[in-house]
């Protein structure tokens, strides 16, 4: 079985919107072992929009859809399919019900042109959608799929998960898929690469590596016919990576991330953190507040600038003056003081420097991070060469990946 998407709307042309919407499905596709082959944009235009429909609809066994479902005049997805199909559109009472009992619940009246929401063809069901006015299609004949669903990812995601895939799923019977991503840290690319050479090799489950801003992933993939037998294939490669590269070289599984990592290792020790951070802005703070549970450990958090304010707020005026206020051991001075100007188990202290070295090599970011614990410190230097507003998010995943090896050594 293979499937085709068609993301619909000029705005995904122009460059306004970025389209999120396909990369989406992809994902899901492949998790649901149907092969995408074909991704298209293409703008509100009703002849451009047949051209693309009708090829799709004759070529594929799957084509979704996403847009131009929407009540106006250049939401043109139904009109075309039923061009494409050779179908009538027809007003179904139950659906123009619903339709008006939303706008009632508004306390608006409803615009006629929002009629055409309420229609559908014969060869199609409607699909719903909760969060939205407008349904989606599901529409089978002669053994090919269509599947029309609206634009906002919000409202796409839901009628995704809760409707479509199900229902596809159930058309490509006998196929389970599943991942297992491992995050490392410590060995760089082509070291993992060397190392589980033999393992790249395998077609089933098929090892991928890929370089991400939070370390080298490593992902495997596993097809079988039921979910059991997937996991069966993919736990021996899995405890071979493991033995080859070891358990300290990974950080995080699937879903995991740097923070989730951190909130569930200081949560899990009842150990709380404070920070001082210049380099990074406030913003190491402002990513752990989001995380589970930060309420438990995160105690709190000065971002300050220049030397006097380190010396104001219990910095070592003399370790500033001997070494810079851009150097670990600041960064050392600084995690010591916010570990005790917030009672914390733990400090933290991130200073640093961007500079621009030459006109033609762009931004470099050097970060020194300090870590302190029990009265003990340590530290660690990062440099990023990246843009400029991006640096700042650099050294804050460096940062949590530092700490995540310094709280699993002490
Ligand atoms: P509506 O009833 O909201 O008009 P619709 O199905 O007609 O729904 P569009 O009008 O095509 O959808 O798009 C609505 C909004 O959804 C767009 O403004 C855009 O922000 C977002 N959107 C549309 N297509 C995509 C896409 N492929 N990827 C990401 N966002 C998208
Ligand atoms: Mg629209």
């Amino acid at each position: 079985m293979h499937a085709e998407i068609i993301s619909i709307g000029t705005e995904l042309l122009m460059g306004e919107t970025v389209d999120t919407n396909s990369s989406y499905l992809g994902a899901e596709l492949a998790k649901l072992g149907i092969g995408l082959r074909w991704a298209t944009k293409v703008g509100d235009d009703p002849d451009l929009l047949f051209e693309v429909l009708d090829r799709a609809w004759r070529r594929s066994d799957v084509t979704l859809t996403t847009g131009g479902l929407g009540p106006t005049s250049d939401d043109l997805t139904r009109e075309t399919t039923a061009r494409v199909l050779d179908e009538e559109m027809v007003v179904q009472d139950e659906l123009l019900e619903h339709l008006k009992g939303l706008f009632a619940g508004r306390g608006t009246p409803m615009p006629d042109t929002n009629i055409k929401q309420a229609t559908l063809i014969q060869s199609a069901d409607a699909i719903p959608n909760p969060l939205g006015t407008a349904p989606g299609w599901w529409v089978e004949r002669g053994g090919s799929i269509l599947v029309a669903m609206p634009g906002p990812p919000r409202e796409l995601t839901r009628m995704w998960t809760c409707e479509v895939a199900p229902r596809l799923k159930q058309h490509n019977p006998g196929v389970a898929i599943v991942t297992r991503t491992l995050k490392t840290f410590g060995i760089s690319e082509g070291g993992l690469d060397q190392m589980l050479t033999p393992l790249f090799q395998a077609a089933n489950p098929n090892l991928g590596i890929y370089s991400k801003e939070d370390g080298i992933h490593l992902r495997a993939i596993a097809t079988a016919e039921t979910e059991d037998e997937a996991r069966t294939l993919i736990e021996p490669m899995e405890a071979e990576i493991r033995r080859i590269i070891g358990d300290d070289a990974i950080w995080g599984e699937d879903d995991e991330t740097a923070i989730s990592q951190v909130a569930s290792l200081l949560t899990g020790r009842r150990q709380t953190l404070g920070i001082m951070e210049c380099f990074t802005g406030g913003l190491l703070a402002s990513n752990l507040a989001d995380a589970p549970r930060a309420a438990e450990f995160l105690k709190g958090s000065l971002v300050v600038n220049g030397a006097g304010v380190l010396a104001a707020q219990g910095v070592d005026a003399r370790v500033v003056e001997e070494f810079g206020p851009a150097s670990a051991e600041v960064a050392e001075a600084m995690a010591e003081a916010a570990r005790r100007r917030f009672d914390a188990d733990v400090g933290i202290g991130v200073t640093g420097l961007v500079t621009d070295p030459t006109p033609t090599s762009g931004p470099l970011g050097t970060s020194h991070i300090g870590f302190s614990i029990d009265g003990r410190t340590a530290s660690t230097s990062g440099r990023y060469p990246t843009q400029r507003l991006r640096i700042r998010g650099r050294a804050v995943t460096h940062t949590l990946l530092e700490l995540i090896q310094f709280l699993r050594r002490s």
